[in-house]
């Protein structure tokens, strides 16, 4: 059995519809698919109606957070709550409050790029993206590769886009433990996504992995083509410390990210484990 549990569609940054999706995980050979854009269960009805016969697919969301460190400061962590109650009146009014978030802040980095000279429409730029879409990055990496200043989505983060650069609009990103909270409220499992993704930014340290498994945390994302074999090992240690699910995704974002479908998957023990603790959703099958 081959399970992935952590991929995009174009309800958030991917750039396969929910329907593309499912079909591009069917042809990759997967038998589960986690659907979990950021900030969003836009895609959830689609997914629903596109369903392959043989394919399972676990509803999900990518949580925007804010954590402390561990090492004097806050960082952003992201996330990942499966089978909760996407109707729960506090994750729609704060997956809103993020999107709106997410749309002024894209807005401000391309103003501030403007300001500088690159040739980016940030009027059009907004006007082309959804109205209650989670605006990200991607979306302006996407524009700059429209205005020829970049050549791929990697590059414009290289350049531009990664969170030390002059560019970059921090978000207001919720507290992970009232995101914790909020998930396991709405009878959802909660996971958190590329704990020790050093390259993206600071993240936090193992002090504080224990600390959020402590605060009811479920499980850490190991397997993760941001993390090298050493940080494999650190959480995997953690996670036998502390009673935690293990899991193993590819992040796929389609054409903006390199990672393949498949790349990384869960055990299907693992799974089995998350299944009995999700109470707030349905797996979706045909
Ligand atoms: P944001 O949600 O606006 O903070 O942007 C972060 C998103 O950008 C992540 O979820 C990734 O999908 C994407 N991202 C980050 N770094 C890169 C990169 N080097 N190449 C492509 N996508 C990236
Ligand atoms: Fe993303
Ligand atoms: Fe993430
Ligand atoms: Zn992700």
């Amino acid at each position: 059995m081959r399970i992935d549990l952590h991929t995009h569609s174009h309800r958030s940054d991917g750039t396969d519809s929910p329907a593309e999706l499912l079909e591009n995980a069917v042809a990759a050979g997967l038998d589960v698919l986690a659907l979990t854009d950021h900030d969003t269960t836009a895609g959830w009805p689609e997914a629903a109606a596109a369903v392959p016969e043989g394919l399972r697919v676990v509803p999900g969301a990518e949580f925007s957070c804010e954590s402390e460190t561990g090492r004097g400061g806050t960082c952003t962590v992201h996330l990942l709550g499966y089978l909760f109650d996407a109707e729960a009146p506090a994750i729609v009014a704060e997956q809103g409050r993020l999107r709106a978030q997410r749309r002024e802040r894209v807005d401000r980095m391309a103003r501030l790029m403007r300001a500088d000279g690159y040739p980016v429409d940030p009027d059009t730029l907004m006007a082309e993206l959804p109205p209650d879409a989670p605006a990200g990055r991607p979306h302006l990496a996407r524009a700059l590769i429209g205005a020829g200043v970049v050549a791929t989505v990697d590059e414009a983060f290289r350049l531009f886009l990664h969170s030390r650069g002059r560019y970059h609009v921090a978000k207001r990103d919720t507290p992970v433990r009232e995101a914790i909270a909020m998930v396991h409220a709405a009878g959802g499992v909660c996971v958190l996504a590329h704990p020790f993704a050093v390259t993206r930014g600071p993240t936090v340290t193992r002090e504080v992995v224990a600390a959020l498994a402590e605060a009811g945390l479920d499980g850490v994302e190991v397997d993760h083509p941001d993390h090298a074999e050493p940080e494999r090992t650190d959480l995997r240690a953690l996670a036998r410390a502390h009673g935690l699910l293990m899991t193993g995704s590819s992040d796929y974002h389609g054409e903006n990210k390199v990672n393949r479908l498949g790349q990384e998957t869960t055990s299907p023990e693992m799974f089995e484990r998350l299944l009995a603790m999700g109470t707030g959703a349905k797996v979706i099958e045909r």
